[in-house]
């Protein structure tokens, strides 16, 4: 009895609260969140759709797990992440003043946002790229402008020579795939002394030359790059950002002013592991490319078509059949890529690379359905 009552009551208020706004209601931050790709947990599945490496991460990650032990974790980590910032820049040939490591190049990015990014201009980045920058733009309230790409995917350098708040490039850009060459990224760079240009390179390794060479030349470029791909370590969260000392410097205040411990210290440890294994670093990047090689080849044969890829994913559009379509069919068989139902790339799907055995599993199946297609 009392029970029904209480259920009663609890409608009743919650009635109340739908029709009559909240007095702190109207203070609420309001922000259409990022949509990350889905993580399906599916015993046999074939798992495409986020760009993760289908490959474990160097084997002196699992020697650090092993290792550590959780007296550890009684003391904060370094707020600094010296040992991490110090290997990366060993790595890069950079001094430890020039590396920033945060939770992933999302976390980095966003503080990059947050930092360099407070003029009354917009700033600029292409109408097709990484779906999280109008949302921190939306977030930090910062006014953004989208250049369109031409009809290949490819970016206007001369859309990116007007008045700005600043330039964020993501090269090898997502989701085209499509990797510019240095010599046009320099040139934006070069142009625009007077803001910050963020060039987000989370597939460099699978494309070209990267713009770190551009560090020391350039006060204003800052070059962002990721764990989460070429090195396996998506689930740990590491990503950093290379640039001179000042714009170095005025991130980690900003991040100082918010939360000093971000980076925990198995993060740490392992995030030094993987840089110190270049050999299993490399031999990685080669066959993610050699398998990709192959893909391209039975992805052709079955009718699609695709941009050369630069990334560790192929963007692909097939002649016949829309990719919604494909896309759903796919899905409904455990066999999960990327759909964006966005204006300009509604008829494309982004494929990641996997194994050999996905990539196989993949090509089967949509060489059966396409030939059934119709039928
Ligand atoms: C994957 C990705 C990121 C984010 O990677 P993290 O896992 O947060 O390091 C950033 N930018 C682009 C273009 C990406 O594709």
């Amino acid at each position: 009895m009392t029970f029904g009552k209480e259920n009663t009551a609890a409608r009743d208020m919650g009635t109340a609260v739908s029709i009559s706004m909240k007095a702190w209601e109207s203070n609420v931050r309001k922000i259409v969140p990022y949509v990350p790709g889905e993580q399906p947990n599916h015993k046999h599945m074939v798992k495409l759709n986020t760009n993760e490496n289908p490959f474990p991460p160097a084997p002196g990650v699992d020697r650090v797990l092993k290792e550590i032990n959780s007296d550890s974790f009684r003391l904060y980590p370094d707020p600094t992440v010296k040992l991490l910032a110090a290997s990366l820049a060993d790595y890069y040939n950079l001094n430890q003043e020039q590396v920033f490591v945060g939770v992933g190049s999302d976390d980095v990015l966003a503080v990059a946002f947050m930092t360099f990014f407070n003029s009354e201009k917009p700033i600029l980045f292409p109408d097709i790229t990484y779906s999280f920058y109008p949302v921190w733009c939306d977030l930090f309230r910062i006014p953004y402008k989208n250049p369109a790409l031409d009809e290949k995917f490819r970016i206007k350098k001369e859309d990116y020579l007007q008045e700005n708040g600043g330039i964020v490039i993501a090269n090898p850009n997502a989701p085209t795939s499509i990797y510019e060459d240095l010599s046009v990224i320099e040139e934006i760079i070069k142009k625009n002394p007077g803001t910050v240009v963020i060039i987000d390179e989370a597939y460099i390794d699978f494309a070209g030359k990267s713009a770190v060479e551009l560090v020391a030349k350039y006060d204003n470029l800052l070059v962002v790059q990721t764990f989460s791909k070429a090195r396996s370590l998506a689930g740990m969260r590491i990503g950093y950002a290379m640039g001179q000392p000042e714009l170095i410097k005025a991130m980690n205040d900003v991040k100082y002013s918010y939360n000093s411990y971000t980076m925990n210290q198995t993060a740490i440890e392992c995030g030094v592991e993987a840089v110190r294994d270049v050999k299993y670093f490399k031999e990685g990047i080669q066959k993610i490319i050699d398998i990709r090689k192959n893909s391209e080849e039975g992805l052709r044969k079955l009718g699609f078509s695709f941009p050369e890829s630069g990334a560790n994913f192929l963007f692909v559009t097939h002649e016949k059949i829309p990719a919604k379509e494909i896309f759903e069919s796919l899905r409904s068989n455990h066999i999960y890529v990327r759909y964006f139902n966005l204006p300009r790339i509604n008829n494309f799907l982004r494929i990641t690379i996997g194994t050999q055995e996905d990539m196989d599993r993949l090509l089967t199946f949509l060489e059966n359905y396409i030939n059934t297609y119709d039928n």
